[in-house]
């Protein structure tokens, strides 16, 4: 990390993930400086969409649940409201493969008891799991180990895998619970149990005015999920703040080495390479200086020593001339203010670079 990006804000969030986004524009809504700091080359995190074809992909996911009013509220705030569009009534109906048929998953209390998903055997082994013990706090346990656990094998196969695979495309023997499913690690560790959580959590949800997964809306946005992260990210001031500075930066980079370029060949006509050559010493001089102006750099003696001795040299390379530098219009003083303002243009553009390390290094891009 950059430490020179951070030394001046009040509050650094690392990664500009969803929450990463979402914490660091709630915080410079309140008026904290803030800075989201990513190590990829763009924000979102696991969102993210790609357009091919006239197709939409997503990289993670592809839908939100519309379970809290907060997100209506952060939409309405980043100007993506409008962008929404819901699912489906269709996708609502979800299909699992139970010996070479599709059986609809439940999706109420009565379509549970009736389902062909499950058998009698396993629905009734549910009203054994409000007594099974729950794991220490401190096992990292598999998803797949957990559901067996408490629900037994056809929970496993037939509601949690098919759903682990959709979410993380991945496999539930080695994903953590506790990393992959910290709301269901959670409601094991303080209520004891699954049941008991959905029973007692409701009341807690209720009071946050939060709605049960069940009857949520799902959404997502016309151009895709990372319409909201792009959003997130244009929308924190400082970010956006960063971004401009950075343009500029380059900009004047770029001018200022042209300009060194272009004026040291233009003073090459006015005075002989030897004197230019000597001249052009004052960059690195000037750099030193612009170092200890700008970024508050300490020089050490021996840097200090350096530099009286480039002025004691140029002052004696030029003794006999001083007089004709003092007219730089004409001769060789035109040759060396032409070299002088070369030195200045390229002091310039070595601070700007100084600078730009602030918004760009070799494995760190703020966005
Ligand atoms: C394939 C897939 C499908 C999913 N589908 C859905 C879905 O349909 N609906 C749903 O609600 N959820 C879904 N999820 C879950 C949801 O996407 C994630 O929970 C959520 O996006 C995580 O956001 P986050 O900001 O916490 O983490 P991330 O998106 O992982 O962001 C973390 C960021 O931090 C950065 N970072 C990490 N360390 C550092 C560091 N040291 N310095 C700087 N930057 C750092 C990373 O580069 C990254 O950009 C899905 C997840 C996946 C993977």
């Amino acid at each position: 990390m950059n430490a020179a990006v951070i030394q001046d804000v009040d509050c650094a969030v690392i990664g500009a993930g969803i929450s990463g986004l979402s914490a660091g524009y709630w915080l410079a809504r309140r008026g904290i400086s803030v800075e989201v700091i990513e190590a990829a080359a763009r924000p979102g995190g696991v969102i993210g969409t790609e357009c091919a074809g006239g197709l939409l992909y997503e990289r993670g996911p592809n839908s939100i649940l519309d379970t809290n009013p907060h997100i209506a509220r952060l939409l309405e705030n980043v100007g993506v409201l409008d962008r929404r569009i819901e699912a489906s009534a269709v996708s609502a109906k979800r299909f699992v493969v139970r010996s070479g048929k599709l059986v609809a998953l439940p999706t109420s209390l009565a379509a549970f008891l009736t389902t062909r998903l499950f058998s009698s055997r396993a629905k009734l082994a549910l009203l054994r799991e409000p007594f099974v013990a729950p794991a220490p706090t401190e096992l990292d346990e598999a998803v797949a180990d957990f559901v067996v656990r408490r629900l037994g094998h056809e929970f496993l196969n037939y509601a949690i895998e098919p759903f682990v695979a959709g979410i993380y495309a991945g496999n539930a023997e080695q994903l953590s619970l506790r990393a992959a499913f910290p709301k269901l690690h959670a409601l094991e560790q303080r209520y004891g149990s699954l049941i008991k959580g959905q029973i007692y959590g409701a009341r807690e949800r209720a009071r946050r005015i939060e709605k049960p997964r069940s009857v949520a809306a799902s959404f997502s946005f016309r151009d895709g999920m990372q319409t909201l992260t792009d959003a997130l990210a244009g929308a924190l001031p400082r970010l956006r703040g960063a971004g401009r500075a950075a343009a500029l930066l380059v900009a004047v980079a770029t001018l200022t080495l042209v300009g060194n370029f272009v004026l040291y060949l233009v003073a090459l006509d006015h005075a002989t390479p030897s004197v230019t050559q000597v001249v052009i010493q004052l960059a690195p001089l000037l750099l030193l200086v612009g170092g200890v102006v700008v970024f508050h750099e300490k020089l050490a003696g021996i840097q200090w020593a350096g530099f009286a001795i480039l002025v004691t040299g140029l002052l004696l390379f030029f003794n006999d001339r001083l007089p004709e530098l003092l007219r730089p219009s004409e001769g060789i003083g035109l040759g060396v203010a032409l070299t002088v303002a070369a030195a200045i243009s390229w002091a310039i553009y070595g601070l700007a670079q100084k600078l730009l390390l602030r918004h760009f290094t070799a494995r760190f891009a703020p966005i």
